[in-house]
């Protein structure tokens, strides 16, 4: 009796739905774990869990994915299997069984993202060479103070300008996927900030290093600069 009560007590102030605090940590799934398990763990609403990594169906939960767990402090590992392998996201990997591992896991998490479109305004650049050097996203042009729209959920790692970017916005995925919309003329979210696709982040502007109005728009993947117009979808 005395045990379920100390339990009780462990586990009720994960009921608020308040967070730790922490600044979140990157969490791997291990065999028979689920989103509310997990959740219980870090004392993470489960919910909280699926919005930040864009999971809408918690049974594509796998062995294997990554997982940003938002507010927690420390990384818990859920067996002692998965301590002892000491794994860590940073590890260079010349074990290939490792790289087909990761590979099937990004291919797995870029079709659970689902990019869409920032802003509504006129492709004016696109990604690649540009005078002999690489632009590292797209251009849409649009008038100063369009909404600018977060393409996919997400923590927001940056808000403030940037040599360049001008005042740019950072948002950060699941997949170690993050997301840049710079040159805006007014930033509307915080750092530490999650956003849901759709909701409206920034402006557009002309700050920075840009010579009209227009939305410089980047998707990295581990920090490389992918073609964003192979995750968005066609304009109709
Ligand atoms: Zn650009």
């Amino acid at each position: 009796m005395l045990t379920l009560a100390l339990v009780l007590i462990s586990v009720l102030p994960s009921c608020g739905g308040r967070r730790p605090g922490g600044p979140g940590v990157i969490h791997h799934v291990e065999k028979g774990e689920n989103l509310y398990r997990i959740g219980l763990r870090y004392k993470v609403p489960a919910k909280e869990i699926a919005k930040a990594n864009g999971i809408r169906d918690v049974t594509q939960l796998r062995p294997g994915q990554r997982l940003y767990i938002p507010g927690a402090r420390k990384r818990l590992q859920a067996s002692a299997r998965a301590a002892t392998r000491g794994d860590s996201p940073r590890r260079p990997s010349g074990d290939s069984k490792e790289a087909r591992r990761r590979a099937r896991e990004s291919a797995r998490i870029q079709t659970s993202l689902q990019f869409a479109w920032p802003v509504r305004g006129r492709l004016s650049s696109h990604f690649g060479m540009r005078g002999g050097k690489p632009h590292e996203g797209l251009d849409i042009a649009a008038k100063r103070g369009t909404p600018i729209f977060a393409a996919e959920s997400g923590r927001v790692i940056q808000s403030g300008r940037m040599s360049g970017y001008g005042k740019v916005v950072v948002v950060k995925h699941a997949g170690r996927y993050r997301t840049l919309y710079a040159h805006a003329s007014k930033l509307l979210v915080r750092k530490g900030e999650f956003v849901e696709r759709g909701q409206k982040i920034a402006e557009v502007g002309t700050t920075g290093r840009s010579t009209g109005p227009h939305l410089h728009f980047e998707i990295r993947r581990a920090e490389t600069p992918q073609n964003p117009i192979s995750y968005l979808p066609k304009r109709g």
